[in-house]
């Protein structure tokens, strides 16, 4: 069993428990650790990409990940573009800006002498939340119901169907507009809260985001960086060019602003190939000097506006952590 942030229980699928069995047995025999050697040392750099885990969690992901050693995003896409080795090498990126998250991590990053980029969704910070977490509410509350949205009726009551629907939704989200679907969540909601169904503060209670007067504040300390999510955290794919474009210079100047550093760095909202499209790169590309994806891989002669990433969450271990490097 394991346990989010909040202390919830949380079941170990079958392929988390089988990775951990596989990474556990991997750490301890002497190939295993010429494997973490190897993996070090041979390959490109990576660029590790986090949302909203632990700081705990971090730790030990990060130091699990020894010799490979922390250098600033910025540093590490130099010596990418430069064609210089990045082996040996890790950045660490944090995507969304929840406010919980940063204060941990900056700390961290404070303390260990670790840089870490922030990579902000402007709007979160204004509006106090995202479409996608309140879909997220949206779809651990719904209870069974019957539902008349945009001229269409839904049956949700079983719970293939709300499965389905949401399944849907969020297929939505990773490559439509937020005009396009967020009528549907809009109506849902309005619909549950209307009927007595669910209380209004649990859809549209969120996590906090960070406080700009944070960003502030941290943006003084030498090893964080805040850098772009864009604005609206819409998929970029479904944006026209002017749109992206615009969305790209506004995040920047205000991050600018608030920081008084520079901001080079983008990251694709939702970041899968599907979300991002073709086009897309070329544009961020006149904006910034480079852009991360949530694809999984190494750098390894990446074009540097679609880098991998190697994902890391609260429940991956430290074993793990290597057994993700190892096999991006
Ligand atoms: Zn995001």
């Amino acid at each position: 069993m394991q346990f989010d942030r909040a202390g919830y229980k949380v079941p170990m699928l079958p392929h988390v428990r089988i990775r951990n069995t596989v990474a556990n047995g991997l750490e301890m025999t002497p190939v295993g650790r010429l494997c973490r050697w190897t993996a070090s040392r041979l390959f490109g750099g990576f660029i590790l990409a986090f949302h909203r885990s632990s700081g705990r969690a971090l730790t030990e992901q990060v130091e699990a990940l020894r010799p490979s050693r922390v250098i600033a995003l910025d540093e590490m896409v130099s010596r990418l573009k430069s064609g210089r080795s990045t082996s040996g090498l890790l950045a660490i990126t944090v995507d969304d800006g929840y406010a919980a998250t940063v204060e941990e991590y900056c700390q961290i990053a404070r303390e260990r002498q670790w840089p870490m980029t922030f990579y902000l969704p402007t709007a979160y910070l204004e509006r106090g939340s995202l479409p996608f977490l309140m879909i997220a509410n949206l779809q651990r509350v719904c209870p069974p119901t019957e539902v008349r949205l945009g001229g269409r009726d839904f049956c949700l009551v079983s719970e293939k169907a709300r499965t389905e629907f949401f399944a849907g939704l969020i297929q939505r989200m990773y490559t439509a507009r937020e005009a396009d679907y967020m009528p549907l969540v809009e109506g849902l909601a309005s619909h549950l809260i209307d009927n007595g169904l669910v209380p209004e503060s649990s859809v549209y209670d969120v996590e906090p985001p960070v406080a700009w007067a944070d960003v502030e504040r941290w943006a003084r300390e030498p090893t964080v960086s805040f850098q772009s999510h864009g604005v609206s955290h819409q998929a970029v794919v479904s944006l026209q060019a002017d749109e992206l474009h615009d969305e790209l210079v506004r995040s920047k100047e205000v991050i600018e602003e608030h920081t008084n550093n520079p901001v080079a760095h983008f990251c694709y909202p939702y970041g899968g190939p599907e979300s991002i499209g073709q086009n897309a790169p070329k544009i961020v590309s006149e904006v910034f000097s480079s852009s991360v994806t949530m694809s999984r891989g190494r750098l390894r002669g990446s074009d540097p506006f679609l880098l991998p990433r190697v994902p890391l969450y609260e429940q991956d271990t430290g074993n793990v952590a290597c057994l993700k490097v190892l096999t991006a």
